[in-house]
């Protein structure tokens, strides 16, 4: 199975992404997670990725196509994906349609996770991850029993750097003006379905389970 997840910013397309890769054996690959890795290691091009994605800005096209081309070319995406995160413009959409071409294994679907702008403000603001597991959590809806479970353990419920409300703010904006219109591009394809991304982490799986089968 090879699926984009498209939705803004807070839609919970990582949540889904990651329930489905323990699913379905296939791999989750987020470019906002490949990104944070190389400004991790501080490289020159970590350092100036830093940079944009403080601001809520998109890395470049072409740097975005190397990514993911190396990406898809790696043994564990050759029996399916779910693309997290790209593409994020009209231009990275073409590059991957025509790099699966090439590569002779086409999308299966386009899952446009949707929910209003409200939500996903409360659920930006709210996000944290827990320092010792990873897991990902929100203090506004996560129970305090699962909040109480990382810091009781030692773990700190670290926020993402562009999870200011700032930055939040531009990429809400830069998803408006540059990814949004992909929803229209892959309906014109044919493959795009839609899934009301409000609610339960396991309410909202449940409906992508269906949309995808
Ligand atoms: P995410 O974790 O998907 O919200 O991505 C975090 C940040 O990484 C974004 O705000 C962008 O700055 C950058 N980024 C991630 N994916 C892409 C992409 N496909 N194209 C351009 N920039 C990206």
């Amino acid at each position: 199975m090879r699926i984009v997840l498209l939705g803004a910013p807070g839609s919970g397309k990582g949540t889904q992404a990651k329930k489905l890769m323990a699913d379905k054996n296939i791999p989750q690959i987020s470019t906002g997670d490949m990104l944070r890795e190389a400004v991790a290691t501080g490289t020159r091009f970590g350092q100036k990725a830093k940079t944009i994605m403080d601001a809520g800005d998109l890395v470049s096209d072409d740097i975005m196509l190397g990514i993911i081309s190396e990406r898809l070319s790696q043994s564990d995406a050759a029996d399916g994906f779910i693309l997290d995160g790209f593409p994020r413009t009209k231009t990275q959409a073409l590059d991957l349609e025509e790099l699966l071409d090439q590569l002779g294994t086409p999308l299966d679907a386009a899952v446009l996770m949707d929910v209003d702008f409200d939500v996903l403000m409360k659920r930006l603001t709210g996000r944290r991850t827990c320092s010792l597991t990873g897991k990902l959590l929100n203090v506004y809806s996560s129970s305090q029993e699962e909040l109480d479970e990382c810091t009781n353990a030692g773990g700190e419920l670290i926020q993402r750097e562009d999870d200011n409300e700032e930055t939040i703010a531009n990429r809400l904006d830069v998803y408006r003006a540059q990814t949004e219109p992909l929803v229209d591009f892959y309906r014109k394809r044919g493959g795009l379905r839609t899934v009301d991304a409000d609610g339960a982490i396991d309410e909202v799986y449940a409906r992508l389970l269906e949309a995808i089968t």
